[in-house]
């Protein structure tokens, strides 16, 4: 069994969809729904929505989205960090049942399904049991949550490097495979995803590290929802200023210079969407 990628397309196929990739019973489509805005998801996925029996989604996909599918039946898979939430050999189990009733299931997960999203996990059960599967990448937010916040991740002779980490692993403690003070070393801007529980330990291994205390750090909530906030504080203030800010989950740290307005220290709040016209 192989994983096929949706898009087989030497040129683009014509809107709307009559002669797009069908989801087949008893296939499983593995599709990122981007970070919020239903604007961002990609016409794979909205082609794998208008076909859908059953939508097995994640807490972090937009509602709206799902509504956009109102012939498919809706199962609640979400995990959330400290939540209650469906155990990831449940989710597995759930996705099989479904595609061996010979129903289209379409997983929708938030972001980038291989991107921190445990869609990897999803795949190789997928695939050890037989189950046809195709995957749809989304916009993760790391980038395209981002980019709403007004925060390009690289730029000319300026920054030249990202790095993508979790801020805490499958115990739900921080990263302890993840050597901070290595990454510390490193010149580029860190965006780190599920950071918001362990931002103090996570900034004081990267001083120790080497980064400088006063380092520019933004902090993204729900980025291209409504919700959107976007503070930027700085390493040795990050915890005082998400609980000051009263920020919560799902949010994203960015350390370094991917910022649009760098050496401005106090919090600042951006309107969604973001404009640089009105900065
Ligand atoms: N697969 C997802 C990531 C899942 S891990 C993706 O590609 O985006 C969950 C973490 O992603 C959250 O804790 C948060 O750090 C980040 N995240 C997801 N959506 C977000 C959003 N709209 N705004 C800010 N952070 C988001």
């Amino acid at each position: 069994m192989s994983v096929h990628p949706a898009a087989s397309f030497s040129r683009a196929p014509a809107l709307p969809f009559a002669e797009w990739p069908r989801l087949e019973k008893g296939w499983v489509w593995l599709c990122g729904a981007g970070p919020g805005d239903p604007g961002l998801l990609t016409l794979h996925a909205l082609n794998a929505l208008r076909q859908a029996d059953v939508i097995v989604h994640d807490a972090l996909v937009n509602e709206d989205i799902l509504d956009w599918a109102p012939q498919a039946q809706r199962i609640a898979a979400g995990k959330r960090g400290g939540k209650p939430s469906a155990k990831q050999a449940d989710i597995c189990d759930t996705l099989i049942a479904l595609a061996r009733k010979g129903l289209r299931v379409l997983r929708l997960k938030g972001g980038d399904p291989f991107t921190f999203g445990r869609g990897a996990e999803e795949a190789r059960a997928l695939m050890a049991a037989q189950v046809p599967l195709q995957v749809v990448p989304g916009i993760t937010s790391g980038i395209g949550g981002l980019a709403y916040a007004g925060i390009p991740l690289t730029e000319r002779g300026d920054n030249q490097a990202v790095t993508f980490v979790t801020g805490h692993d499958a115990t739900g403690g921080p990263a302890a495979s993840v050597n901070w003070p290595a990454l510390a070393k490193l010149s580029g801007t860190i965006v780190v995803y599920m950071g918001m529980k362990h931002a103090g330990p996570i900034s004081r291994a990267l001083i120790t590290g080497g980064r400088a205390p006063d380092e520019i750090v933004s902090i993204v909530m729900s980025a291209t929802t409504s919700a959107q906030r976007v503070i930027v504080s700085r390493l040795d203030r990050i915890e005082a200023d998400i609980l000051a800010a009263g920020l919560e989950p799902p949010a994203l740290l960015v350390i370094g210079k991917g910022v649009l307005i760098p050496g401005q220290a106090a919090p600042r709040v951006t309107l969604h969407p973001f404009s640089i016209a009105a900065e």
